[in-house]
């Protein structure tokens, strides 16, 4: 009945006309209207239908959401729970996740266009898998006594921040708030959690089954709202201790700039990518067709590290280049409803501008393999074709440039040395793939890459137990990992002579 990988178009479409969309602002356990009393428009981009009207938090709402997070950090109802009782709660909360997948898949598939299909098998059990395992870390992490001897015993121990503001995008709307909020709550601190202003209804709906939970009120607090007013008066906060972020470039610059100008609260980043993956002639072609083909056609290429540079070897490149173009012409867009799908239309229709802009840039900078058209359906036309370039200067804005879109650059290499500087040669450093199988070189290779993660013989490894996140203007901190705790959580000594 819930076995959610059966689930036809039709049952996806009852669903969603049976939904509940939660749309008002959640502070202290409740939900409520923005002060001003604004809201705006939550639009599906599969159909350019309203979903909804959301309150759009503003200044003043995010002050009262971080009034409510002190409170109940100062009065110890969560910082001072034992790690255990922590742990028992966001058990829970894992668990009623997993009881509440169809629902969760479908708020983020309709808000951002994703397919459901996805969201209901990766995106939402993903979610209870990061809560569960943060939760299950917690109690097991030990502190430390210093090896000061004599007569001295200094303890160091590790004690939460206090309010931590977080920010997140649009692409994994649940599991951006989810990879912040998990280490975040684990630790004790409280949150203010601003989402995307395209994708606010999963995390109204996960404040709400945190309080079923048993989380505390004012431990969560989420503030839709836009980024220039919520999300920077949250990065301007006098009483925020941490701001985590996942977003662009540029606007991680401006939280940097946000806690320069405001009391020096921490700040974590992760932010853009363009991913590398080096094709070396001794791989498996077809495995590192289909993989590269997931790697920038799933999500709509809406990923952080999605693998979006191809660098083949030249012996090689033909032959990619055309199973690559078997593969695209897999991954037509569809209703992200439908099973069948193999792609949902972009974020919106802004952002599908966007990409249209760097694919006729590429057009005029080199070869379009295949694709290069938006497509309209159901009165949306959000919806943009897998689209490869070949023959590209190395300048051209779609080798430089995160598109975040379904758009593969494919370059050629002759050596080994060429591979990596073509591949370093990128203002971000997030994630690199290498297809090959001499381990010798797969070893070398990644010694030499720029990126938080290299993947061998596969692209994007991920799991709650690796650290994710990048280097150069990738970001720095890593999310998922015990080493995310290292966010949320200051060493603190205390020195007892006797
Ligand atoms: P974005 O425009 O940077 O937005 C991210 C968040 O920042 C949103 O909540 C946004 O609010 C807010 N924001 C925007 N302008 C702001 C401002 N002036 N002050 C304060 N907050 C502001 O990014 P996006 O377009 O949503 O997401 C795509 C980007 O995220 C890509 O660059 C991608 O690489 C990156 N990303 C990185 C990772 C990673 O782990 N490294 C993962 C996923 C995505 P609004 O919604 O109101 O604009
Ligand atoms: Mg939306």
């Amino acid at each position: 009945m819930n076995d959610v990988t059966q689930f036809t178009r039709a049952d996806w479409q009852a669903r969603a006309a049976a939904l509940r969309f939660r749309n008002q602002i959640w502070i202290d356990g409740r939900a409520v209207p923005a002060a001003s009393g604004a809201r705006f428009e939550s639009v599906n981009p599969a159909t350019g239908a309203v979903l909804t009207d959301v309150a759009r938090g503003g200044a003043e709402d995010i002050d009262r959401a971080v009034a409510s997070a002190r409170r109940a950090f100062e009065d110890g109802r969560w910082s001072r729970k034992t790690p255990a009782e922590r742990k028992e709660v966001l058990l829970r909360l894992a668990a009623l996740i997993r009881e509440n997948v169809p629902e969760l898949a479908l708020l983020d598939s309709l808000d951002m266009g994703k397919l459901v299909k996805d969201a209901a098998t990766i995106d939402a059990p993903g979610s209870a898998h990061f809560f569960q395992w943060h939760a299950e870390a917690i109690d097991k992490l030990y502190d430390e006594i210093a090896p000061t001897g004599g007569r001295d015993l200094a303890m160091v121990r590790r004690v939460p921040l206090g309010v931590v503001g977080a920010v997140v995008p649009w692409n994994f709307p649940l599991d951006m708030a989810t990879w912040k909020l998990a280490p975040a709550l684990a630790t004790g601190n409280s949150v203010v959690l601003k989402p995307a202003e395209q994708s606010p209804l999963s995390a109204l709906r996960l404040a709400e089954l945190a309080a079923e939970a048993g989380l505390p009120d004012g431990v969560l607090n989420v503030v839709p709202g836009f980024g220039e007013d919520a999300g920077q008066a949250l990065g301007r906060h006098a009483d925020v201790d941490c701001l985590v972020f996942t977003g662009s470039t540029a606007v991680g610059k401006m939280f940097q700039r946000y806690a320069g100008e405001s009391n020096m609260k921490q700040v974590w980043l992760e932010t853009g990518g363009k991913s590398p993956n080096l094709i070396f002639p001794d791989a498996d072609l077809d495995a590192a067709a289909d993989m590269a083909a997931f790697g920038i056609f799933f999500n709509q290429g809406e990923v952080c590290s999605a693998n979006s540079r191809m660098l083949v070897h030249a012996s090689i490149a033909e032959e990619m280049i055309e199973r690559m173009a078997a593969r695209a012409a897999q991954a037509q867009p569809g209703d992200p409803l439908d099973p069948a799908s193999a792609m949902g239309p972009l974020v919106d229709r802004k952002h599908a501008d966007t990409v249209m802009g760097f694919i006729a840039s590429g057009k005029q900078a080199g070869r379009l393999v295949c694709g290069g058209e938006r497509i309209a359906r159901d009165a949306s036309d959000a919806y943009v074709q897998p689209t490869i370039f070949t023959d590209l200067r190395p300048d051209a804005r779609v080798v430089r440039e995160e598109i975040f879109g379904p758009v593969l650059t494919i370059q050629t290499f002759k050596t080994e040395d060429e591979a990596l500087t073509m591949a370093n040669d990128s203002p971000y450093a997030l994630a690199a793939s290498v297809w090959t199988r001499d381990l010798g070189r797969a070893l070398s290779v990644s010694d030499r890459l720029n990126a938080g993660t290299v993947s061998v013989n596969t692209v994007d490894a991920l799991s709650a137990m690796t650290p994710f996140g990048g280097m150069k203007q990738s970001g720095f901190g890593r999310d998922l990992s015990i080493h995310s705790f290292d966010k949320y959580s200051a060493l603190k000594t205390t020195w007892i002579k006797y």
